[in-house]
């Protein structure tokens, strides 16, 4: 499964937002969570659309998809110089496929601010410059290393040259690598050397309780300044979330919320915003046993979504049938949908779409 990486500064609630994760219960049941190592967590992901399969094919079972968070804990300003372990915690960054970024909006004279006080884009920037400082050094490397072969009249080093040297100027101007304007194809230049910034990135606005409905000043200011960034900003209370996370029951949870005023979980909203932000979608597979949620990336094609499920399935393609949620929703069944010529023959060029309902036919 794909990976989160929870970062922040120290304090800031990345813990109990994590913990909060882990001990989340399930929403559709019979998914455990399980923990692969201590600071990796699966979690499922909510999907209300599994309910209503789940209501019209009455399956055994029913399986969400999952994505993984990683709590990378540690990084503090001077990471990037290995500064308290800093090293190792930013190689677990260059492990995961995005970044959650935790950011401290809330006041609590009990609880130490590394700096002294609350102050979101101080924080943000101490944690951006940090990896951007990486970055540049990660891009220093690779320019040292081609621009010999650069001089000698290569002319893939010499364009790579030029890109790198784009990056290290809009690094060293203290901008994210995601933020440095270069065409698509340019991004070749710099694969290699997996930097962090430029990881797909959303802020999460971690607020006190009496700020839940309302925000505070903190987020505002959280928000203008990450306004040009393109980036989701979700608030939460952490330490709300890891008290709604232990209540198995469904209505019980209900109510705890809405004692809060709030309509759904924090986490919800956080893990559907994290799947996005991966540019994941969901496809379903719908039967008497199961009925159950995959998840693949945007753009894929029929083969390569059934090899989700099974190698083989992609291996031996033949054909997919596909039926638009709506539909089955309307008719009700998926012979009432055959019926009503509902049902999608498509090959192997076909593109999945989120909430497509699949039926793969194969050879094995
Ligand atoms: P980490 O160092 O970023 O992992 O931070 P922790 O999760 O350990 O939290 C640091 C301290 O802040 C703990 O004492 C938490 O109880 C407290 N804390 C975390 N989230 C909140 C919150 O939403 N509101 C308040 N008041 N305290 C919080």
């Amino acid at each position: 499964a794909l990976q989160c990486g929870i970062v922040g500064l120290p304090n800031v609630g990345k813990s109990t937002l994590f913990n909060a994760l882990s001990s989340a219960k399930a929403e559709a049941a019979n998914f455990p969570f399980c923990t692969i190592e201590p600071n990796v967590g699966v979690v499922t992901v909510p999907d209300s659309r599994l309910q209503i399969l789940e209501k019209l094919v009455n399956p055994q079972r029913v399986m969400p998809t999952v994505i993984e968070f990683v709590d990378i804990a540690g990084l503090v300003k001077g990471a990037s110089k290995g500064e308290g372990l800093g090293n190792k915690f930013l190689a677990n960054i260059r492990e995961v496929d995005a970044i959650v970024h935790v950011i401290r909006c809330f006041n609590d004279d009990n609880v130490v601010h590394v700096a002294g006080n609350v102050d979101p884009i101080f924080d943000k920037e101490v944690i951006d410059t940090e990896l951007q400082l990486k970055d540049l050094e990660s891009v220093e490397k690779k320019i040292a290393r081609i621009e010999k072969i650069a001089k000698s009249g290569d002319a893939k080093a010499k364009k790579d040259l030029e890109i790198l040297k784009l990056f290290k100027s809009g690094l060293e101007a203290g901008k994210n690598a995601r933020a440095i304007d270069v065409e698509k194809e340019d991004l070749e230049a710099i694969r290699d050397i997996h930097l962090l910034t430029i990881k797909p990135v959303l802020y999460v606005a971690n607020v006190d309780e009496s700020s839940i409905l309302t925000g505070n000043e903190h987020v505002n200011k959280l928000k203008e300044n990450v306004k040009d960034e393109n980036a989701e900003v979700i608030m939460l209370c952490a330490a709300i979330e890891s008290q709604i996370a232990e209540f198995d029951d469904p209505e019980e949870k209900e109510m705890f919320l809405g004692e809060y005023g709030l309509e759904e979980s924090g986490l919800n909203r956080l893990i559907r915003a994290a799947y996005s932000l991966l540019n994941l979608i969901t496809y379903f597979t719908a039967g008497v046993q199961e009925v159950r949620a995959w998840t693949i990336q945007k753009g894929w094609k029929a083969p390569a979504a059934a090899g989700v499920i099974h190698t083989d399935f992609e291996r031996g393609f033949i054909k997919s049938e596909v039926i638009k949620l709506a539909d089955y929703e309307k008719y009700k069944s998926e012979a009432a949908c055959r019926e009503n010529g509902k049902i999608a023959i498509e090959g192997k060029e076909y593109i999945v779409q989120d909430g497509d309902i699949m039926h793969f036919r194969f050879n094995v």
